[in-house]
């Protein structure tokens, strides 16, 4: 049976008021994105629409048949009014005319910008043939699971007229492109009555005389496809369970000890970010009988594969005696098998002119009765990876419930992956960040320096979590680094960096949530002001437990972090010119700051043979945004330089030998610096952010 989610039917969300004021062009906005908000009728970035539209043609002002459809690169769920391609239809059929044939069809592509409306700039994708080509008004291609399932059966033709009988035909596998548009056009002049094509192996296309009507013929020949499985597919999935599904926790704690090994071993080339699945459709997969040979098969839809590469690497673990140990000591030669197995299928499948071999590495991991680890480039990517295998595990549900479910031939497979136009859109994308697939921790990250430092982070491309014990302030910056660099870039943890129990959990977290981690900003603190005489033990206590457990606390679970990952680490403290200089009436932050200061010094001597840096950045009187300087430190520094709070800032700036307030963003460019690879050849360091002050200079 399909599970619950799976099984629902879709419902008609079309409404007649929202769309009646809209124009053509609105309607097929509101049809795409009505569509796309369902992940069961096309998956991220899949599948497209289109409307053919009388338009105004701004040269000549008389009427023009325009060709509206989803732009190169878009997602039908999330598209606005500029991601559509728009191009002439007169233009479109004249290419006919030069057409030379099948093994020549790539070469349309470079016609399709001579067809352009409007000098619209957005390009047009490799599909828009299939939607100029059917001589239907409003045409929508999706990939429904339902309906993948019924084309990656083996008998999916028959299975097509089983369930739609002629209102709905079918084509064999055919790579989308120039060549493929013709055969749509054919089905349809000599099937007039027809509603929509199932394409083997691929996807569903339906049309209509309006938008309404090609959507709701959309969602109603789904809904067909799913009520049909609901009644035939009534054995268990996947040939029933093999072994049960460990307990969600230890689901969870083995995911954690298996990503960070795993990103270590694959991220040689290129730093890899992860994501962790372990939700019903996953666990029904990962527990059956069937999981091995499914998996070994690969997935169907084009689609799915050039996100999941062409099969999954499933690791040796045995939920029934789980032994982690041994699966960890396992994983360097499954993983160097998975390489040198994608290397023989690129031998077997390249052609001459083939692109180089891409990472050999695998994107999908599944764990027996655990679940689902993904690792791309960054986390939107691993994320989206996860899902689209989420499609593919739905697809074999489906299919190998009522008939044998097939993958892509694996030539097929190959020439998509390396498709000469593919490998032009990866030539085209902008080269990746400094920090890009960098994953980062930074203690009191809510607070000035700490939000400055995942800011100028981020802007590199890091992953940042957020860890900081005032929960509001947490929440805050989460949701504003969030707006400005997206939310699978930053994540955040409550964590009292002085218990041992809470920064095991905020690390824990850090590791399911990207799979493992690069770089530690150990940047928490206080500050406090007393004379001798009058510092209690618990102020004395306070300092220490924040300023030297608190660093040692969170540098030893990085440590033991890097450690598992085998590929180096960053550890960056932000201390004080206090750490160096002594200061009269403050002897319980000196002494705890220059404690970190020297722990740092004994963890680069420690982590050097491991590729571990460690690195100290000094600040000086960073007033502003700062929650230290907020409260009663303020009133007693200005209290002891008998002056007003609003003159601090001036006061320290003249103390300052290069006469210059020092400001969060200035600290946060050190440690970047230190955090990169720039200072890849500094470790032990300490460097001064004040501005110029002759009493902390190093010796
Ligand atoms: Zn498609």
């Amino acid at each position: 049976m399909l599970d619950k989610q799976q099984g629902a039917r879709l419902a008609n969300l079309w409404d007649d008021a929202k769309a009646a004021g809209m124009s053509e062009a609105e309607r097929l906005l509101y049809r795409s994105n009505l569509l796309g908000s369902d992940k069961r009728i096309t998956n991220y970035g899949g599948g497209n629409t289109s409307a053919k539209v009388m338009e105004k043609d701004p040269l000549t002002g008389e009427a023009a048949e325009v060709l509206w459809v989803k732009g190169s690169g878009g997602d039908v769920g999330t598209i606005k009014m500029d991601g559509f391609a728009t191009l002439y239809m007169d233009k479109l059929r004249a290419l006919k005319g030069i057409y030379r044939g099948v093994e020549f069809e790539d070469e349309m592509v470079g016609y399709l910008p001579h067809c352009t409306f409007n000098l619209n700039p957005r390009a047009a994708s490799i599909d828009t043939p299939l939607h100029a080509y059917v001589p239907k008004v409003h045409v929508d291609h999706m990939h429904p699971d339902a309906i993948i399932a019924v084309a990656a059966s083996k008998n999916s033709k028959e299975l097509t007229k089983k369930i739609f009988g002629d209102e709905i035909g079918w084509l064999p596998w055919k790579r989308p492109g120039y060549e493929l548009g013709l055969w749509l056009e054919k089905y349809c002049l000599e099937n007039p009555k027809a509603r929509g094509v199932v394409l083997e192996s691929h996807g569903l296309f339906t049309w209509g005389d309006t938008a309404k009507e090609a959507y709701e013929t959309t969602i109603e020949i789904i809904n067909r496809a799913i009520a049909w499985f609901e009644g035939e597919n009534t054995a268990p999935a996947f040939g029933g369970e093999a072994k049960p599904a460990l307990a969600a926790s230890e689901r969870v704690a083995i995911a954690k000890k298996l990503m960070p090994v795993i990103r270590g071993l694959i991220s040689a080339e290129e730093k890899k970010v992860g994501h962790f699945d372990d939700g019903k459709a996953v666990l029904d997969f990962v527990t059956s009988t069937s999981l091995e040979p499914l998996a070994a098969l690969g997935t169907s839809c084009p689609d799915h594969f050039l996100r999941t590469k062409i099969r999954p690497l499933v690791v040796d673990f045995d939920p029934a005696q789980p032994d982690v140990e041994k699966t960890l000591a396992g994983l360097p030669e499954a993983i160097a098998a998975y390489r040198a197995d994608y290397a023989r299928y690129y031998e077997r499948c390249k052609r001459a002119d083939s692109p180089a071999m891409r990472d050999p590495n695998a994107v999908v991991y599944l764990v027996p009765g655990v679940g689902m680890i993904t690792f791309a480039k960054d986390k939107a990517t691993a994320r989206i990876s996860g899902e689209f295998y989420v499609n593919a595990i739905n697809v074999m549900r489906g299919a190998s419930g009522v008939s044998t479910y097939v993958g892509l031939p694996e030539q097929e497979a190959f020439d998509i992956e390396y498709w000469l136009l593919e490998e032009a859109k990866l030539q085209r994308m902008p080269k990746p960040k400094s920090l890009a697939g960098r994953i980062a921790l930074v203690t009191g990250g809510a607070g000035g320096i700490g939000k400055a430092t995942a800011v100028r982070l981020m802007q590199e491309g890091a992953c940042v979590v957020l860890a900081d014990i005032d929960e509001t302030a947490l929440e805050n910056a989460q949701n504003e680094l969030a707006a400005r660099y997206g939310k699978d870039f930053v994540r955040s943890v409550s964590m009292n960096v002085t218990s041992e129990t809470a920064v095991e959990a905020g690390f824990g977290d850090a590791l399911l949530t990207f799979g493992g981690l690069d770089i530690l900003v150990s940047n928490a603190g206080l500050a406090s002001s007393a004379a001798i005489e009058d510092t209690t033990l618990a102020l004395w206590n306070k300092n220490i437990d924040i300023l030297a457990t608190g660093y040692f606390l969170v540098s030893r679970e990085a440590f033991r972090i890097f450690r598992s990952q085998k590929a180096g680490g960053n550890v960056v403290f932000v201390a004080s010119k206090n750490g160096l200089a002594a200061s009269p009436g403050a002897s319980a932050y000196c002494t705890a700051k220059a404690a970190e200061i020297h722990l740092a010094r004994c963890l680069a001597l420690e982590g050097a043979s491991a590729q571990i840096r460690v690195n100290v950045v000094n600040p000086d009187a960073v007033l502003r945004g700062s929650k230290i300087w907020s409260g009663e430190w303020k009133e007693q520094r200005a209290a002891a330089y008998k002056m007003d709070v609003d003159d601090l800032e001036a006061h320290y700036r003249e103390r300052s030998m290069l006469k210059l307030s020092v400001f969060p963003e200035d600290i946060a460019e050190a440690i970047y610096f230190l955090a990169s690879d720039m200072s890849a050849k500094s470790t032990g360091n300490i460097v001064n952010v004040d501005a110029g002050n002759a009493q902390s200079f190093t010796r």
